[in-house]
């Protein structure tokens, strides 16, 4: 479990790669920040595509990071999403996608947080657990 500096560390980056969002069709921008067990961060933004079923969520670019950089344990992630220029009363929560939660759930720890911001200093913490009940994992096919 992140300590409150590490957590609010990672909405701080999520609200960052947000910036580097490539979303001209939905306007939506997201940005994530992966925490490893490593103590790595890394970040991600949605990257959309003319072809849109070829598009990428945020939270699965910064995993992909992750993975491919042979670091496969994650610890924690903070998703910050909302459409561009919106003004602060008018951002919602955006939380993962059903692909994004079962993509996540491949490499989570056990009670993984997930911290969903609006802004550096209003976020929601829940866990990957509340987000994917009675999820499909590893452990229902390697023993
Ligand atoms: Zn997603």
């Amino acid at each position: 479990m992140p300590d409150l500096d590490t957590e609010k560390r990672l909405v701080k980056k999520a609200l960052e790669a947000r910036g580097q969002s490539y979303s001209p069709y939905s306007h939506f921008r997201v940005g994530a920040a992966l925490l490893t067990a490593s103590g790595n961060i890394y970040t991600g933004c949605n990257i959309e595509n003319a072809s849109y079923g070829a598009g990428i969520c945020a939270e699965r670019t910064a995993a992909v990071k992750a993975v491919s950089s042979g670091d496969a344990e994650f610890a924690a992630i903070a998703v910050a999403g909302f459409p561009n220029n919106a003004a602060d009363e008018e951002r919602d929560l955006a939380f993962p996608c059903g692909i994004c939660r079962q993509f996540l759930n491949e490499f989570a720890c056990a009670g993984m947080p997930v911290y969903i911001a609006r802004a550096e200093d209003d976020y929601y913490s829940t866990t990957l657990d509340d987000l994917l009940p009675h999820s499909f994992g590893p452990n229902d096919l390697i023993k």
